[in-house]
């Protein structure tokens, strides 16, 4: 069995994807990384093919695919344009999955067709200015009112999909974490709410400009003031927040993982290409004893990445919690893997590998962030150490 392509229908979605992505992706990533200009028709236009809603129920216009699905579509995105795969995930990963599987059924039947088609375009909003790893430290307020609706009070940081365009144009729909008070043991109580466009009291902060990467995707502070949120729109019970991210940051750090895998793979592809290609002293610079050491150990690496990445998603089950050794491990490994892959290409390439035509140094770029976002390299090392500390037969099941 081929790990990455369990069943004939993986095999042909990769096949599309990947037409797809060569088709449309492709032609447009080097301009819109220049210009940190997010494509957002392009990713509209994703709806059609069935993407947008990848995970979400057929019932209500998703396609009801699984976890290695999703990374495969991720992978294929992010071996083109990783900074389009990151708005991708924040759309379809982030709030339509998140929507999905913790939604009301009104929820769902009102919001996820808009966004499964990609009429709505959806982000998650967990980090603040002052508040990322620590996300019980958190200081966005909602309080309920006497006539049952929610006054959402305070501000998000680096929220990918927070505004649409550089006009600071919104998100049509966030997912958004706040703190609804304390529980009896004095622990901070975290509820979810939907909050849409136009309501009142939401808006974009900033677009965050100069990014090192991912510059294909919109990075915005989102500002919350005296925001009013319709008592139908928190998700579940005040204080359910910490379920759904659990269960969320799973897939969330797989499809990470499968664009690091993306990464590395158009990485090899280069430096292999280019390495045959260039001769120097007479000679194939992939005869070069020092170069075969760069092509062999990112191939050896690869094929690792493209292992864990595979056999992770293969057990995941979307909606459940109780897989993060793996997620935690998957992204701790690649997206350090696929930053050291994207490095040694430029290496191989010289000074072609530094400039944007050979499109290693974009990906190189891209490469860092997945070290940070959605659970920094730290918070992977403190999760799987405390997980095996609570279960170290982990280790030779
Ligand atoms: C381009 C981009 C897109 C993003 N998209 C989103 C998004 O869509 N939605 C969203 O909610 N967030 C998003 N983020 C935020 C991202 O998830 C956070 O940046 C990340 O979680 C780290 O938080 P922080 O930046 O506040 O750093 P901090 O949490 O302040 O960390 C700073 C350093 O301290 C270390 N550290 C912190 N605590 C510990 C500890 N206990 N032990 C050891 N070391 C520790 C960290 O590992 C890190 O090295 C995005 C970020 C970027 C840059």
């Amino acid at each position: 069995m081929d790990i990455a392509n369990p069943s004939e229908e993986h095999m042909m979605l990769r096949e599309m994807v990947r037409d797809w992505t060569k088709e449309h992706v492709e032609p447009q990533a080097f301009e819109h990384d220049k210009h940190e200009r997010f494509n957002l028709e392009l990713l509209r236009s994703m709806g059609e093919l069935g993407l947008l809603g990848i995970s979400a129920q057929e019932e209500f216009g998703g396609a009801g695919l699984d976890a290695t699905a999703c990374a495969i579509v991720h992978e294929e995105l992010s071996a083109s344009d990783p900074g389009f795969a990151l708005a991708y995930l924040a759309h379809s990963m982030l709030f339509v999955n998140n929507l999905a599987y913790n939604g009301t059924e009104e929820q769902k039947s009102r919001i996820l067709p808009k966004v499964c088609s990609g009429e709505w375009i959806g982000a998650m909003a967990m980090s603040e200015p002052d508040a990322g790893t620590d996300v019980l430290g958190l200081s966005t307020t909602a309080v309920q009112r006497e006539d049952g609706t929610w006054c959402i009070n305070g501000r998000k940081m680096w929220i990918t999909n927070g505004c649409l365009d550089d006009q600071g144009t919104p998100a049509d729909v966030v997912w958004v974490y706040a703190k609804t008070g304390t529980d009896e043991r004095g622990r901070v109580q975290m509820s979810t709410f939907l909050v849409e466009a136009g309501m009142p009291g939401y808006s974009v902060g900033q677009k965050i400009f100069d990014k090192t990467g991912m510059r294909a995707s919109n990075t915005a502070e989102l500002v919350f003031d005296d925001c009013i949120v319709p008592a139908e729109n928190i998700v579940g019970a005040p204080g359910e927040s910490l379920i759904h991210m659990m269960g969320n940051l799973e897939l969330e750090r797989l499809t990470l993982a499968a664009m690091a895998l993306g990464i590395a793979r158009r990485s090899l592809e280069e430096m292999n290409k280019y390495a045959t290609e260039r001769s120097a002293f007479k000679t194939q610079i992939r005869d070069f004893g020092q170069m075969q050491r760069y092509i062999g150990e990112s191939w050896a690496k690869y094929r690792a990445m493209r292992a864990y990445v595979y056999d992770t998603a293969n057990s995941l089950t979307i909606g459940t919690a109780g897989q993060r050794l793996d997620s935690d491990g998957v992204k701790l490994f690649t997206t350090t893997a696929a930053k050291e892959i994207a490095d040694a290409a430029m290496q191989v390439m010289g000074g072609y590998g530094y400039v944007a035509e050979y499109h290693v140094e974009r990906l190189w770029r891209d490469a860092k962030l997945l070290e940070i976002g959605g659970g920094t390299l730290e918070s992977h090392q403190k999760n799987i150490t405390r997980d095996l500390f609570k279960d170290s037969e982990a280790i030779t099941r």
